[in-house]
């Protein structure tokens, strides 16, 4: 008897769809490792487009002004389409344009206010282009991914609905697979009264975990722009080791202290199913690569991580009391509540600080909330940096000639805020 042949997830980020030539790489390997047997294709948006689309939202929030922006956005989407062939003309069907009016015609009628939501409604628009050409380009079925992937109203970072996903995914997708492949958005979600939301920033890889959840995945292949799963960024660290495998919890961790390999949800979702993820490279897709899956293993190699873009705020309670239970679930409601993330945290005897990173906008919020309270000071323009499986020659390489303004160490774990260094490349 013939076994039935499992399902496959490949998930290409930005840089794997950044031009025509990364599409013609991308189906490529969809034809070279996606085959025999049914496989879903999650793309994010193509390039940078993400940030362009941050941008020329903002400017039409605000009321600016956006047409150069947008005229370039919609120039190189339709530029990449026209050199795979895949125009709206050649095909008689209009999807790009009607995607780039509807598009052009949201960001014309913004609404002040409800800045998250109308976000989502714009943002999104980088993977629905994505997707159009890439599926043209592979002549796959294209699905809206907005309409199976089912989350709360968090606009920016909607919360997965999971049975009502289950459901509707496992109720649409084995037919269509049956068809040939499939090519979906990453990132993005749907409510339930069908508005758009996104996942975070990063979140196509998430999307590959949900739907591999849901539909049983034999296993997710991340294709990325490096060999596998690095101990380091090589784009801001020399000497880079790639880990063959690791263990689901390993990456949580990494992932969870900003490593920029894995968008941090993606794993549980494959940890509680055992489905293994594979971190591939579609420049080189015959290298090993890294799984990660249930494994043991013995040290690992330090994996070095650098957030940049961080403040240090600190709270002082105006009356000189102590730092107390009572302050503190007042200042975590009031963090919650502007969603900023604590990445580290200390406290003395009258001042809290916490790391978070920078954002005018929420740090003014939280000083509108706290001010009556606290005395609030911060400092920008910092650097989170994080060891983990850290060693003295680890610590030594990354502190040398810093000033250490906040520092932390754990069994495994050791952390340190400093100063911006202009992005500097560490040897
Ligand atoms: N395009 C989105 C972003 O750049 C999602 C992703 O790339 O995973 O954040
Ligand atoms: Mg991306």
């Amino acid at each position: 008897m013939q076994e039935p042949q499992q399902l496959r997830i490949f998930k290409f980020g930005g840089a794997s769809v950044k031009d025509a030539a990364a599409i013609r790489n991308l189906v490529h390997i969809t034809q070279t490792y996606g085959q025999p047997g049914p496989l879903v294709v999650v793309v994010s948006a193509m390039g940078k487009t993400t940030n362009a689309l941050e941008e020329i939202f903002q400017l039409a929030h605000s009321g600016q002004e956006y047409t150069a922006q947008l005229t370039a956005l919609r120039n190189f989407h339709l530029q990449v389409a026209a050199e795979l062939g895949t125009t709206d003309e050649a095909t008689g069907t209009p999807a790009l344009a009607e995607l780039l009016e509807q598009l052009q015609d949201r960001l014309a009628t913004l609404q002040p206010g409800d800045f998250d939501k109308q976000y989502d409604q714009v943002v999104s628009f980088g993977e629905l282009l994505a997707t159009r050409i890439v599926a043209r380009a592979m002549q796959a079925q294209w699905l809206d991914c907005r309409t199976l992937i089912r989350t709360d109203h968090t606009w920016r970072e909607g919360r997965v609905a999971w049975p009502a996903t289950e459901r509707l995914l496992t109720s649409i997708l084995p037919e269509r697979l049956a068809h040939g492949p499939v090519v979906t958005q990453g990132f993005l979600g749907g409510t339930s009264s069908g508005q758009t939301t996104t996942l975070g920033r990063e979140g196509s890889d998430y999307t590959a975990a949900i739907l591999a959840y849901c539909l049983g995945a034999a296993s997710v292949t991340i294709w990325k722009d490096v060999a596998g799963l690095l101990n380091a960024d090589p784009k801001i660290f020399a000497d880079t080791v790639r880990y063959p495998e690791i263990s689901y919890q390993e990456t949580i961790e990494m992932a969870y202290y900003g490593a920029s390999v894995i968008h941090p949800k993606t794993i549980k979702p494959l940890a509680v199913k055992q489905i293994p993820l594979l971190v591939k490279s579609f420049v080189d897709p015959a290298a090993e690569g890294t799984v990660i899956h249930d494994c043991r293993h013995g040290l690992l190699v330090p994996a070095l991580i650098r957030k940049t873009g961080q403040c240090l705020v600190s709270f002082e309670s105006k009356d000189l009391t102590f730092i107390s239970e009572e302050n503190l679930e007042v200042i975590f409601g009031a963090l919650a509540q502007v969603r900023l993330k604590i990445h580290l945290m200390q406290n003395s005897a009258i001042s809290f600080s916490v790391c978070t990173d920078f954002s005018a906008y929420r740090l003014e919020k939280l000083l509108g909330v706290l001010r009556e309270q606290f005395t609030i000071h911060y400092n920008t323009g910092l650097e989170l940096y994080t060891i983990k499986n850290y060693d003295a020659a680890s610590i030594r390489r990354l502190t040398e000639g810093r000033e250490l303004l906040l520092e932390q160490r754990t069994r495994q774990t050791f952390q340190f805020v400093c100063r911006g260094g202009e992005n500097e490349w560490i040897k």
